[in-house]
């Protein structure tokens, strides 16, 4: 006699569809279970997280100090840069205004007048 097979009929915790088989016909999720960030995940996760926020911090430095050179050159004929530069400045806490200074001339004093000739 034959017997008929009958696929377990699972509801989706994610989206709450009805179905039988493996994953999900309306989201994918794998036997309807919600998708969990396991500890090299999270960890992953959170490595991304802390190279994007240094990558932009690196990138809005880069721009602060090419406004910085672009204000300083021009005798006051660069009123947009200045205006920029000097309301970033005025938001700035103190040490870091104050490391940026030192930052600027020991390193970027050297740098930042042959970009700008070159170009
Ligand atoms: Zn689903």
């Amino acid at each position: 006699m034959h017997r008929k097979i009958r696929k377990k009929r699972r509801v989706c915790k994610s989206c709450k569809t009805r179905f039988s088989g493996r994953y999900c016909p309306y989201c994918g999720a794998e036997y309807g279970q919600r998708h969990s960030l396991r500890t090299s995940g999270f960890i992953i996760v959170l490595l991304r997280f802390l190279f994007s926020v240094v990558l932009l911090a690196f990138l809005l430095f880069l721009a602060f100090a090419s406004l910085d050179y672009v204000a300083s050159v021009g005798n006051g004929s660069h009123t947009t840069a200045i205006a920029i530069v000097s309301s970033v400045k005025n938001a700035l806490p103190k040490p870091f205004l104050q490391a940026y200074l030192e930052f600027k001339l020991s390193y970027l004093d050297f740098l930042f007048p042959k970009i700008i000739h070159l170009t």
